[in-house]
């Protein structure tokens, strides 16, 4: 018998077969999960729904595990009950939420962080960080007694890594509300946690400049490599399952072991190797 088993949940965040969102769904409805999935809402004048059809590529594939697919813009709080209300019609009490979602306008992300647009920082904030508060007080009522929530973060929120800039403050905030909802939620068994992982090839990871930080972690991570989506996914499913049901407010780190190092490690060492 599959991990999930008769689970039911919500997985936000998913834009392509690329998305860590998908590949934590692909490990929930391989162990027996059932999801319901939303997307950006497509603009009203673009027929051809493209933001629709990128998720509907990867939803169609499990068409037994997947119960809806709707829109939703987290900066929107009647969409966000909308889509809760339709969650707890169609899938009962909601034994998983999947928080996958993070913007910053690009040219926040590249200047550097001291020159921030005001604007620009409330809505990095607002989609990064506040939306798991929204999401999590609109799914509160649906939730079942030992539902699991979990979010996505990056080291970049704890220790200041060029490049990452604002983004990183949403991170270091993101994490900070974990924290806080766990302790919100913890009365009623719902447990909350963070996924902290290393750098992987999505969209998002594009826009805050992973490429360069793909090299560095296989050279720096004890793991001498980086993480793959499947690794992400399989632990992402872990903290949504009742297999870590002793761990909430936590911010478990998949990144080959990066966040311990304290130097550059084997880094020197190939330095020194192209001298
Ligand atoms: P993706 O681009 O695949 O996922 C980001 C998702 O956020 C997309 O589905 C995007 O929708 C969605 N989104 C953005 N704004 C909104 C909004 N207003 N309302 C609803 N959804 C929105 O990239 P990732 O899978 O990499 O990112 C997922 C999470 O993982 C993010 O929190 C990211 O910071 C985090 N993370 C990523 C790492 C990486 O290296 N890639 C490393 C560590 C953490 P759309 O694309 O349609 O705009």
């Amino acid at each position: 018998m599959g991990m999930f088993e008769g689970k039911k949940g919500l997985v936000l965040g998913v834009a392509n077969d690329r998305s860590i969102a998908w590949a934590i769904a692909r490990q929930i409805m391989e162990e027996g999960g059932i999801c319901g999935f939303t997307h950006l809402p497509d603009r009203p004048d673009d027929d051809k729904q493209k933001n629709r059809r990128r998720v509907s590529k990867c939803t169609d594939e499990y068409p037994n595990s997947t119960k809806f697919l709707v829109p939703l813009d987290v900066q929107n709080d009647e969409q966000i009950a909308d889509v809760m209300k339709l969650a707890h019609s169609e899938l009962g009490s909601i034994d998983f939420l999947l928080h996958s979602i993070a913007f910053a306008d690009r040219n926040d992300l590249t200047r550097d962080t001291i020159e921030t647009s005001r604007e620009g920082f409330k809505m990095a904030m607002e989609i990064s960080a506040y939306s798991l508060i929204a999401v999590a007080n609109a799914a509160k009522g649906y939730l079942s007694p030992k539902a699991s929530i979990a979010t996505m973060t990056y080291f970049g929120g704890e220790k200041c890594v060029p490049g990452y800039n604002v983004m990183g403050i949403c991170k270091a905030a993101l994490e900070a509300v974990v924290r806080y909802l766990a302790y919100d939620l913890g009365p009623k068994g719902v447990r909350v946690n963070a996924l902290s992982a290393g750098p992987l090839k999505t969209l998002a990871g594009s826009a805050a400049g992973v490429g360069e930080m793909l090299h560095l972690y296989e050279h720096m991570a004890p793991l001498g490599r980086n993480v793959t989506h499947d690794e992400v996914g399989r632990v992402g499913a872990f903290l949504l399952s009742d297999m870590s049901d002793g761990i909430t407010a936590e911010v478990l780190h998949v990144d080959g072991g990066y966040n311990a190092m304290g130097s550059p490690g084997r880094l020197i060492d190939a330095m020194q190797a192209q001298k």
